[in-house]
């Protein structure tokens, strides 16, 4: 009777999704968790995306601490589920790997909580030229991720080229304003900060004076949050540039809900610093559609100017307004482009072996919405009927799509949680087989040859933490975070 027994639950993922799930579901059911991480460190976009000037939204990481300590959960980090291919991107030789359904055999539920490990592409031509860049390639540099960018030096080199003055970001959501931000902020504040050492070496030596934050629509449907723009607005000796409020934002700002007013009205006040006294400036460029990019002349390999068409918005007002083509090309001169138009899942690469649904048009894994994995099953009379799959749940951006903060990531792991326990306790779902195949990691790591890897537990994090902060202490700052995986496990010797 499995209700006598613990719920024996595997995490794939160490982000804000797989432990707020993990924290749910250990703490409405007895359940032994083990959560599995591709990296050596835990946290996912906690460590890695969120930027570095924003430590208050990692205290979230203290929860994830507490979850840790129970003795009910169990850290198998720098182990990758599915197949090598994140190891590789990490570059990471000593990184293991285990196949899902090896994993699968010895749980009741298996949570995908793996988020989005890549980024939406443009379409356009040029999207290759150097200078363009992915901005979940410049923010993973910035924050240390392993391996993120390929070869960091070409965006050292690129910061440093006395012509690159001007930068465009494509994209007007949050993440497009913290790569304006870090590219806009004085450097000795990002120093405070756990940004890489790299990274403020390379930023520290930017002649980036000047930055076009684009999009397609216009200020009421923009998707950046007030307290974004606002720390633009605040930056000292930073200007912002005008944009046509006359046609884009409605006559009387204050008749609009309440939150839609005191953003455009944040949007509207502009800069602290007058544009003739700043030193940089930004600038909101909206109704502009990418088209392509090009360099000084046909031979050349490096972005010099961007070129966009005008859009036009079937009501400016609406923010779910459509946008519609004009025709009309604009020209901007830019050195450097990051395209900020979101980040995308992908399927683990064994799921076609066990028939997991994946939704590649809008990256993610089919679900019932509450976290219910769901597939095809093909039912007596021939007919196909959707249903979930016994055992298999998701959370987070892999289930909802890259989109939304860490409060909304909780929401929705709480979700997958209630929907775990829920069925756990009615023996709706949860895969078939006897008790003693929920061995946990321990029947995983004795089917499968790990000899390669070096597996860090929580306690090895714990050292590898605090090395990290004792580095950054002597640097002034909270911590100065490894960079490379060798280097993350040479702590642990
Ligand atoms: P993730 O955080 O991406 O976690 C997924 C984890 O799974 C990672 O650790 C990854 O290494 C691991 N993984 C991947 N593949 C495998 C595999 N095959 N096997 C094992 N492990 C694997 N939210 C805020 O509230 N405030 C902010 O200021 C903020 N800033 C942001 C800035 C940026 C640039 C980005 C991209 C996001 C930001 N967010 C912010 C949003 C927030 O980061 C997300 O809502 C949240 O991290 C999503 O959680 P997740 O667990 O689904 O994914």
């Amino acid at each position: 009777d499995a209700s006598r027994r613990p719920l024996r639950m595997a995490v794939i993922g160490s982000g804000p999704a797989g432990f707020y799930t993990a924290y749910r579901v250990m703490a409405k059911t007895a359940a032994r968790v083990d959560m599995y991480e591709a990296l050596p460190v835990p946290f996912g976009l906690v460590r890695f995306g969120v930027a570095p000037d924003h430590p208050e939204v990692k205290n979230c990481q203290e929860k994830f601490e507490e979850v840790a300590q129970s003795p009910d959960f169990c850290f198998v980090g720098n182990m990758a589920v599915g197949d090598a291919s994140s190891n590789r991107a990490a570059h990471n030789p000593h990184g293991g790997h285990v196949p899902l359904a090896a994993l699968a055999r010895h749980y009741d539920a298996v949570v995908f909580a793996y988020g989005a490990s890549r980024d939406r592409k443009l379409g356009v031509p040029g999207e290759d030229l150097g200078g363009v860049y992915a901005a979940r390639d410049f923010v993973g540099w910035y924050n240390g991720l392993p391996g993120s960018g390929g070869d960091s030096s070409r965006i050292v080199a690129d910061l440093a080229r006395a012509d690159s003055d001007t930068a465009v970001v494509i994209g007007q959501g949050n993440v497009a304003l913290d790569v304006a931000r870090m590219l806009l902020e004085h450097v000795d504040v990002l120093r405070k900060t756990d940004m890489s050492e790299e990274a403020l070496e390379a930023l520290s030596r930017s002649h980036v004076t000047r930055v076009h934050v684009v999009g397609r629509r216009g200020p009421m449907q923009a998707a950046f949050t007030i307290k974004e723009v606002r720390e633009l607005m605040k930056l000292p000796g930073v200007g912002l540039h005008g944009f046509d409020q006359a046609t884009l934002l409605p006559p009387k700002l204050k008749d609009l809900p309440r939150a839609q007013r005191r953003l455009m009205e944040v949007v509207v006040k502009g800069s602290m610093t007058p544009l003739k006294e700043a030193r940089k400036s930004w600038s909101l460029d909206f109704c502009l559609a990418p088209k392509q990019f090009s360099a000084s002349d046909a031979a050349g390999d490096r972005v010099a100017t961007a070129t966009f068409e005008k859009t036009r918005l079937t009501d400016p007002f609406d923010s779910n307004a459509q946008v519609e083509h004009t025709g009309e090309l604009v020209d901007v001169p830019a050195q450097l482009v990051f395209r900020s138009i979101g980040y995308r899942s992908k399927a683990l690469a064994d799921f076609d072996d066990l028939g997991i649904p994946f939704d590649d048009r809008r990256g993610l894994i089919l679900n019932d919405g509450l976290g219910r994995v769901l597939r095809d099953v093909r039912s007596p009379d021939a007919s196909m009927t959707t249903q979930p799959y016994p055992g298999f749940y998701c959370a987070g951006w892999v289930k909802r799509g890259p989109t939304g903060v860490i409060a909304s990531t909780m929401e929705d792991a709480f979700t997958t949680a209630d929907a775990i326990v829920g069925d756990w306790q009615s023996q709706a779902h949860f895969l078939a087989g006897s008790e003693e195949a929920r061995a946990g990691w321990d029947g995983v790591r004795a089917e499968v040859d790990t000899a390669g890897a070096k597996v860090v537990s929580w306690a090895d994090w714990q050292k590898i933490d605090r090395v990290e902060m004792d580095r950054g202490q002597q640097l002034g700052k909270p911590r100065s975070k490894f960079t490379r995986t060798e280097d993350m496990l040479a702590v642990l010797g």
